[in-house]
């Protein structure tokens, strides 16, 4: 790939699957060079090759981000091979461990609040420095379940670290506006992802289940989850000029799912 290239560069997160996926070729297609951080490189890998045939840019990082310093390398290294950091999809993210808050166990909690939340102040403490010449755009994914209770219990730490998320991204669009550097939110209902497949329930959760109110995932907009391609867009809005006045903003995109 070309150093200093004339293409802007957005760095995704959890690129390997899901949300991530869907917004790295959407801003591929878009004529960014994206470059692809996840844990699970091979996804990834498959990612870039869909995007390199179909004439686009992608390069793989193989990042852990809660890992302080696999962040700042990564970025240093997009940095370097690319030469600008203009877009910044802070996405990677588990449902981690549902359990009743009394049998948690604190590492379950503690996996869960860094692999989403404290990703998310790496991510924009170490972006500063490539973007405040520039100015440039942040969007954190955060979710519904950061602002209300779902139909069941055992989500506080997901819930928590979603919250979080949003309180953190006011913080920073309100601190980083003086670089024009603007951070959103988007805060999705249920999209169709591998997410529930590395989500651990623990048996105690059976005990105290209570009544579901509606049927998991139901939107009253289109009675289905949404999908990655939906959130894609929304994504290249908020990262692209078409959204120059927006920050500090949560963006809901949930088929109305939060008002159930
Ligand atoms: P997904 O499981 O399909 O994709 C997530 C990707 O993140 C995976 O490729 C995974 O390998 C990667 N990842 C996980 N931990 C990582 C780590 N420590 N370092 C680097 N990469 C890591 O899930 P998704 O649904 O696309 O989730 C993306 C984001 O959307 C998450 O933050 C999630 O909380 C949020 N979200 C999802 C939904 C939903 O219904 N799918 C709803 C609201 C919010």
């Amino acid at each position: 790939m070309m150093k200093g290239g004339s293409s802007k560069t957005a760095v995704v997160t959890g690129a390997g699957s899901g949300i991530g996926k869907a917004a790295a070729i959407r801003l591929a297609k878009e004529g960014y060079a994206v470059a692809l951080m996840d844990l699970k490189e091979n996804r990834a890998k498959a990612v870039q090759e869909a995007i390199i045939e179909d004439r686009g840019q992608a390069h793989v990082y193989d990042i852990d981000v809660s890992d302080e310093s696999r962040v700042q390398e990564g970025l240093a290294q997009v940095n370097e091979q690319w030469g600008s950091i203009d877009v910044v999809f802070d996405n990677a993210g588990i449902n981690g461990t549902f359990a009743p808050i009394e049998d948690m166990k604190t590492e379950d909690w503690e996996q869960t609040i860094h692999t989403n939340l404290k990703s998310t102040f790496l991510f924009v403490k170490h972006s500063i420095p490539y973007m405040k010449e520039s100015g440039g755009s942040i969007i954190i994914t955060s979710s519904i379940n950061g602002n209300r209770t779902f139909s069941g219990i055992g989500m506080s730490a997901y819930s928590t670290s979603k919250a979080g998320q949003v309180a953190f991204m006011k913080m920073a669009a309100l601190e980083l506006a003086r670089y024009h550097i603007r951070v959103n939110a988007i805060c999705p209902g249920a999209i169709d992802t591998n997410i529930g497949q590395n989500t651990e329930k623990t048996k105690s959760l059976e005990k105290v289940q209570i009544p579901v109110k509606y049927p998991e995932g139901s939107q009253p907009l289109e009675h289905a989850p949404g999908t990655p391609e939906q959130v894609a867009d929304l994504v290249y809005f908020l990262a692209s000029e078409q959204s120059s006045h927006i920050t500090g903003t949560e963006m809901y995109i949930d088929g109305a799912e939060s008002l159930l």
